[in-house]
C-alpha cells in the first residue's frame, strides 16, 4: 500500500478565525485528525464526516508515554496509506513536539509537512492590544517555556536569568505553575519589580481573560484572579501601552471575550475566506440601511441605496452637501453625531465608511452582534458582503464582482460593458416586461423563449430604441417572440 502524509498543522490560538488557509483546507480533506486539547471543536466542523478524529490531549502533567503513543499512530495511520493531519495549538514547532513527532516519522521513512500557525506567544499579547514589540519601547522579544521537563522537582528554571532580564519583551509560555519563581528570577537578576506584565488566558476563546499587573504583584494577583493554563505571560513595557490600546480595542470589539463565541457561530463575514462570493440581487424596497460616514464613498452607497428603494439612516457628524440636501428634503434621515450602536436599531444592512478605520471597526462589531450585515469601505476582510461594480439600465443591472479580489479590474470590465450596453439595453428589459404576462400565456418552453430573444437581438430592435422608436420596437418584439 503506498504510504499516506502526515501534516504537521498548527492550529492557531483555539478559534477557527485564526485558523490559515491552508490549515482549514487539510481539515477538510484528512482521513484521519489527531488533535490537540488546545483546539476548539469549531476548527474541525468542518472535517469530513467519516474523517477519524482521535483526541491527543494532554494535561499539563501528563507522563512521557503519551508521546509515544501519539508518535505510533502518527505513524500507523500514515503506513495505511491515509492523509494525516497533526493538528496543534498555536504554531506546530512552538512547544509543541512537533519536532520530535517529524523525527520518528523520518526515521521511518514517512512523509511529513510542516504547516505554521499563528502561535499563542503572539496572538495573546494581541488579544489585549500589546505589541510586542514598539518603537522606542522594545525592539527585540524573546519567547520562553515556563516549565521543564523535569518539573515536578521543583528544581530551579534553567535559565540565565541576568540575559532574559535585559530582554525587551519577555512572552512566557506554560507559565501559570511558576509566576512566583519566574518573577522573582527575573528581580533578583535586575528587572524592575514595577515592570508592567500582563497574563492573558485563552486567549481568541469564548472566556478569554486578562489580567495587567507588575513583575512583583502578578504572581498574588493571578492567584486572586484565578488565572489558570493555558495563558500566556508577557513581561516589558509593551505591556503600558498595551493597557493603552486595550481601551480602544475594546471599543472597537477585539478585547471582550464573548465576541468570538458569538461570531464563530456565524457563517458568515469574512470575505477572504470564500472562493467565490454568492451573488445576490436584494429587495431593498422599504428596508432600513445605515450609512455611518457622510464623504464621498457615503454619497455613492446612499444614491444606489435610494435607487433601489431602501430607506436610509444616515449617521455622521458633518455630511457632504448632496447628502445634507437629500436629509432636508427629507429623502434620509440623518443623524448628526458621531456613531452609537444604538443607531443600528431596526436595520437590515450596514454601510462603514468613515474615513475611520477604528470607527467602521466598531460600526462592523456592533453590526454583527445584532445579526446586520455589514459592509466596511475599502475593508473587504471585515465585509459580510461586497458591492459589484454595475452598469444600471433601468430594470437591467449588469454586476460584475471580483469576490474583492481586485476592484481595479471590476472597474475596468465595468466601463467596457458600460460602452457595450448602452441605455437601449434597458428599454428593451422593460419592453420584455411589460409583455411579460403575454410571454408567459404563449406556454412555451423557457429555453424557446431564450432563442426566440437571442434572435431579437439580431435585428434591428436595439436601434430603434436606440432612436426613441419604442413603439416599431415593441411591435419588432411580438413579432419575434411569437406573441
Ligand atoms: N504551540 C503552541 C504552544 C504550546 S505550549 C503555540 O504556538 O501557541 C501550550 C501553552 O501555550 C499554554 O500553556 C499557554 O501558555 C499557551 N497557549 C496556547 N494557546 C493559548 C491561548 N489560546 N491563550 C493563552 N495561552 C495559550
Amino acid at each position: 500500500m503506498e504510504k499516506g502524509k502526515v501534516f504537521l498543522v498548527g492550529a492557531g490560538p483555539g478559534h477557527p478565525d485564526l485558523l490559515t488557509i491552508k490549515a482549514y483546507r487539510l481539515i477538510g480533506e484528512a482521513d484521519v485528525i489527531v488533535y490537540d486539547r488546545l483546539i476548539q471543536e469549531a476548527c474541525l466542523a468542518h472535517a469530513r464526516n467519516d474523517c477519524e478524529k482521535i483526541y491527543a490531549g494532554k494535561a499539563p502533567s501528563c507522563h512521557q508515554s503519551r508521546q509515544s503513543e501519539i508518535n505510533e499512530i502518527l505513524a500507523k495511520k500514515a503506513l495505511e496509506g491515509k492523509m494525516v493531519v497533526r493538528l496543534k495549538g498555536g504554531d506546530c514547532l512552538l512547544f509543541s513536539r512537533g519536532g520530535e513527532e517529524a523525527e520518528y516519522l523520518a526515521e521511518r521513512g514517512i512523509p511529513f509537512e510542516f504547516v505554521p500557525g499563528v502561535t499563542s506567544a503572539l496572538a495573546a499579547p494581541a488579544a489585549v492590544g500589546i505589541p510586542v514589540t514598539h518603537r522606542d519601547i522594545a525592539t527585540s522579544f524573546c519567547v520562553i517555556s515556563g516549565h521543564q521537563k523535569e518539573d515536578a522537582t521543583m528544581k530551579p528554571l534553567d535559565y540565565d536569568f541576568s540575559a532574559l532580564a535585559k530582554i525587551d519583551t519577555l512572552v512566557v509560555l506554560m507559565g501559570v505553575k511558576n509566576l512566583k519563581r519566574i518573577s522573582d528570577a527575573l528581580i533578583s537578576h535586575g528587572k524592575p519589580k514595577e515592570t508592567p506584565v500582563a497574563l492573558v488566558q485563552q486567549a481568541f476563546w469564548p472566556d478569554e481573560k486578562a489580567l495587567f499587573s507588575t513583575l512583583e504583584r502578578v504572581a498574588t494577583d493571578a492567584e486572586q484572579a484565578g488565572i489558570a493554563p493555558p495563558a500566556v505571560l508577557i513581561i516589558g513595557k509593551v505591556v503600558g501601552e498595551g493597557v493603552r490600546l486595550k481601551q480602544q480595542a475594546r471599543d472597537v470589539g477585539l478585547a471582550e471575550g464573548e465576541r468570538l463565541g458569538k461570531r464563530g457561530q456565524r457563517r458568515v463575514g469574512m470575505v477572504p475566506g470564500s472562493s467565490m462570493l454568492y451573488p445576490l440581487h436584494l429587495s431593498l424596497e422599504g428596508v432600513l440601511c445605515v450609512v455611518v460616514g457622510a464623504g464621498k464613498v457615503a454619497e455613492r452607497r446612499v444614491k444606489r441605496l435610494l435607487q433601489a428603494g431602501a430607506r436610509i439612516r444616515l449617521v455622521s457628524t458633518d455630511a457632504v452637501a448632496s447628502l445634507e440636501e437629500l436629509a432636508k428634503e427629507g429623502k434620509i434621515q440623518w443623524i448628526s453625531r458621531a456613531f452609537e450602536p444604538e443607531d443600528l436599531e431596526g436595520a437590515t444592512l450596514a454601510f462603514a465608511c468613515t474615513d475611520d478605520r477604528e470607527t467602521n471597526l466598531r460600526v462592523a462589531f456592533e453590526a454583527r452582534k445584532r445579526g446586520i450585515l455589514v459592509n466596511v469601505a475599502d475593508d473587504p476582510v471585515a465585509c459580510d458582503f461586497t458591492l459589484p461594480a454595475c452598469v444600471i439600465r433601468g430594470p437591467l443591472v449588469i454586476s460584475v464582482s471580483t469576490s474583492a479580489r481586485s476592484p481595479g479590474l471590476s472597474a475596468a470590465i465595468r466601463r467596457r460593458l458600460e460602452r457595450q450596453f448602452g441605455e437601449e439595453w434597458g428599454e428593451l428589459c422593460s419592453v420584455l416586461m411589460e409583455l411579460r404576462p403575454e410571454i408567459v400565456r404563449l406556454n412555451v418552453p423557457p429555453d424557446e423563449i431564450t432563442r426566440r430573444i437571442e434572435d431579437l437581438l439580431d435585428t434591428d430592435c436595439l436601434s430603434l430604441l436606440k432612436r426613441g422608436l419604442r413603439e416599431e420596437a415593441k411591435q419588432l418584439v411580438r413579432e419575434k417572440l411569437g406573441i
